[in-house]
């Protein structure tokens, strides 16, 4: 019923772990974000089973949950980093991350944060323009250092997902075309304190389909060989993340059969010498996490009933932004459905798209408490304080045991820096 078997009903009741999620709601209050533990070792597993003893490393994009208690629990497992900012750098720093295992993606990289990435010595950057490659050359150069790069090309292919989170499409902003790839390798090659390592790819999000991997993987394929045969030979190949989860009925695309293909396909054509790195965000996160939100006011008018709960856009972006389907549960559902009403649940917010989830069929009362489902992943790392609204604390589940990983911000907080003027 529920989408991860961490969150279940028992006795009527959905528990995160071990933990019925009504004592957290009245414990730590709503909105509350709830990740449980065991499911982000779960997620984990995955991969390593789909690796085996195949030379993979997986980079956790780490920008779909950065919680230094997430991050930690995943460096632990042996996990790598994809980062998009000297910010998320600090944080894998922050908690003793190896920055061997770091590759650093973004089409804007600043001038510091390629500094301080090569001051770590990260394994790769990801390199996104010739633009890019040349600034990065003149900053290793200034450092005394030698940046590994990979080139991120653009395969374009179709993910096949939401345009919002496809990225793999010729006219999307990410990468390099991949009919210029070789051009501009050639151009990294010449460059001083450049060393080239890889190729990378990430061509979206969300994705449930093997295919646009397979065909992204084919072009990549071609070009790994036309660059041996200038005599530039790479080390890895990185696909980046993307792999979807089931927010409702997707049916979903494993690890085990998407590596199984890649490196049938590397075998192929004489290429398994090649180490695969990979990308995930998503699919190690979002359904190792749920928001609690509370109902503030039932509302009925004519063409709508609305449940007004506690929590908002700036706690749950994704609806408004993308469209997204997040699956709501009643906490301790009635049982009588005969009941049921159609609702549009929505946050107080002074904005018409503050809306979390829109006709969902649920027998509601003031003060019930519900579960957003799916919301480990893009949730709490794209939360604002708009409307001067503390964001949510955050709750790491490990079987009877609730942890605070990140406390409910005080009002104070959110002003603290600012300074009226005389
Ligand atoms: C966002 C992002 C990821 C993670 O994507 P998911 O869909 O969450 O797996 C990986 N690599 C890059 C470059 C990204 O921008």
């Amino acid at each position: 019923m529920t989408v991860s078997p961490h969150f279940e009903f028992r006795d009527g009741v959905l528990h995160a772990e071990d933990l019925p999620l009504t004592n957290l709601a009245e414990q730590f209050g709503t909105p509350l974000y709830v990740y449980s533990r065991q499911a982000l070792h779960d997620a984990w597993e995955a991969y390593r089973t789909a690796a085996r003893d195949r030379d993979v490393l997986v980079c956790f994009g780490m920008k779909a949950n950065s919680n230094l208690a997430v991050l930690n629990e995943f460096r632990k497992l042996g996990s790598g980093f994809d980062i998009v900012s000297g910010g998320e750098l600090a944080r894998v720093l922050a908690i003793g991350g190896d920055a061997s295992k770091i590759v650093f993606s973004g089409v804007g990289k600043q001038v510091w944060e390629m500094q301080a990435a090569l001051k770590a010595g990260v394994k790769c950057f990801n390199v996104e323009s010739e633009a890019e490659l040349v600034r990065l050359s003149e900053v290793a150069q200034q450092s005394g250092a030698v940046a590994r790069i990979s080139l991120r090309v653009n395969p374009d292919v179709d993910a096949q997902t939401h345009p919002y989170i496809s990225t793999g499409l010729k006219e999307n902003k990410f990468g390099i075309a991949i009919e210029t790839a070789v051009a501009v390798y050639q151009h990294a090659a010449a460059l001083p304190n450049i060393e080239i390592v890889g190729v990378d790819c990430h061509i979206g999000s969300q994705i449930t389909e093997i295919s646009p991997y397979l065909d992204a993987l084919d072009k990549l394929i071609v070009l790994i060989k036309s660059l041996a045969d200038k005599g530039i030979e790479l080390k890895h190949l990185d696909l980046g993340g993307g792999i979807g989860i089931r927010y409702t009925d997707e049916t979903l695309l494993s690890p085990t059969v998407l590596l199984d293909k890649v490196f049938q396909s590397l075998e192929t054509h004489g290429l398994s010498h090649l180490q695969l790195v990979l990308e995930p965000g998503r699919s190690l996160v979002g359904n190792s996490g749920v928001l609690l939100t509370t109902v503030e006011y039932l509302k009925h008018s004519e063409a709508k009933n609305f449940a007004i709960v506690d929590a908002a856009m700036n706690d749950l972006l994704r609806p408004t932004l993308y469209d997204a389907w997040h699956s709501v549960e009643a906490v301790v559902p009635r049982e009588n459905t005969a009941n049921d009403t159609v609702y549009d649940i929505v946050g107080p917010i002074c904005e018409s798209g503050d809306w979390l989830a829109r006709d969902r069929s649920l027998h509601l009362e003031q003060g019930d408490v519900l579960a957003i489902m799916s919301a480990g992943a893009y949730a709490f790392t794209m939360a604002s304080q708009y409307n001067t609204r503390p964001r949510a604390a955050e709750i790491m589940v490990d079987g009877l045991n609730a942890h605070v990983v990140r406390p409910r911000e005080t009002l104070e907080s959110l002003f603290a820096m600012e300074t009226p003027l005389d």
